[in-house]
């Protein structure tokens, strides 16, 4: 894989697409740097190369222009990560723009204005593509979090470049890195926590990594389907009924496979979707009806560390309960503190997707784990096994 690490910036500009869509508060501050901090190795590579820097990116989905998405309220902010004042213009295409970075000197940055004011980024846009492309020498894709998204920035420009002036930058090279090695070349064994609220969401990823992994803990929401397709008594817990087929049939193919599968042994039930629901500990498969699974229970917990300690390689995506609520979030802490002391050991724990992210935030595991993916969606599609528009636009 090509990165910034294999090319030399000197006198070049960069045009980087990087992944800038952080969250704003009601005074339009930057509440979480993350990303913007995730970019700051590539930026740092090539102006120390000597060469200069174009970040676009989008922020929000804006229809059309509009302030309140403007990228000029991260500008402190990216200053601040970077260390550094940078360039920043109100447009992303025209003449204003082409000026500006025809006039950019090395060790200078230009951030430009939200790509997704014009309609042509999200629509993959060639004439608006290649306007961008005009802008640099160079086309750097560092914004894993859209490379699942065949948008203008993201994939369509990388064809105005030829394979010497294109390159992954380091995030985005870390983040395939990270997944290709969980999926293909992992220490086994290997085990892969599902979760979240729906098997429709995330069918597709259990059936991609169901032969390649030795054992799936499945856990939130989605646990239900499978139960209640083996026959268990869910009673008003959470079901995708047209999907119960679906589960019979990845249970079988597990079996054919010799994937374990884990499904909870027991749950939290309650008696309504609250915090101050009552709740009680009952089996999994015996659920009285008015109550629902919103948590998985204490012998799950148990099970679920055991298998986590014995794996070398482990994967997270989604919660085992309603972790947003105090009551139900016990499973995915426990799994998130098995995963830290696994990690403890010498495992390799990939975390991604948005609900597992702030399950790790939450109980503080952040430093814990040995990689949190920054892109959710695109994390996903890669656990699919589906090519990434962002990725092939780079390697074609
Ligand atoms: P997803 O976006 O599919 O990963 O789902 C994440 C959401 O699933 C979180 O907001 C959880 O609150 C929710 N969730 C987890 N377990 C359950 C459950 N047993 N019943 C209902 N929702 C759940």
């Amino acid at each position: 894989m090509k990165t910034v690490n294999d090319c030399n910036f000197n006198n070049k500009k960069a045009l980087i697409r990087v992944d800038f869509n952080v969250p704003l508060n009601n005074e339009l501050k930057v509440t979480d740097a993350t990303r913007i901090k995730a970019a700051k190795p590539t930026i740092e590579k090539i102006l120390n190369d000597g060469g200069s820097v174009i970040l676009m990116s989008h922020l929000g989905r804006p229809k059309g222009k509009d302030e309140k998405y403007s990228l000029k309220h991260i500008v402190p902010t990216v200053e601040k990560v970077l260390g550094k004042k940078i360039k920043f213009i109100d447009d992303c295409i025209g003449e204003k723009v082409e000026k500006a970075a025809k006039n950019l000197k090395s060790g200078e940055i230009l951030l430009l204005e939200n790509l997704r004011f014009y309609p042509e980024e999200k629509a993959g846009d060639k004439a608006f593509a290649e306007k961008l492309a005009e802008l640099g020498n160079v086309y750097v894709n560092d914004a894993f979090g859209t490379a699942h998204r065949a948008h203008a920035s993201t994939a369509v420009i990388a064809q105005f470049f030829d394979k010497e002036h294109k390159c992954f930058g380091l995030l985005m090279a870390k983040e395939i890195e990270a997944i290709n090695y969980v999926l293909n070349n992992a220490k086994k064994p290997v085990t892969a926590v599902i979760g979240g609220a729906k098997v429709s969401s995330k069918i597709d990823v259990i059936n991609n990594i169901i032969d390649k992994v030795d054992s799936i803990i499945i856990g939130g929401g989605m646990a239900f389907t499978f139960i209640k397709a083996k026959g268990g008594k869910i009673g008003n817990s959470l079901v995708e009924e047209d999907k119960l087929d679906l589960a019979l049939a990845i249970l079988e193919k597990a079996k054919q496979k010799k994937t374990r599968i884990h499904l909870p042994i027991d749950v939290v039930a309650a008696d309504k979707f609250s915090n101050d629901a009552n709740t009680m500990i009952v089996d999994a498969d015996d659920i009285p009806d008015g109550w629902m699974g919103l948590d998985v229970g204490p012998r799950t917990n148990v099970g679920n560390a055991f298998v986590i300690i014995g794996s070398n390689t482990i994967l997270w995506n989604g919660p085992m309960g309603v972790f947003e609520m105090e009551k139900f979030e016990t499973g995915t802490r426990e799994l998130g503190n098995a995963i830290a002391d696994a990690t403890a050991e010498g495992a390799f724990s990939l975390v991604g997707g948005g609900d597992s992210v702030a399950a790790v935030k939450k109980f503080k595991l952040t430093n814990k784990v040995s990689y949190i993916s920054t892109g959710g969606g695109a994390m996903l599609e890669m656990l699919e096994g589906k090519k990434l528009p962002g990725i092939e636009a780079i390697l074609m």
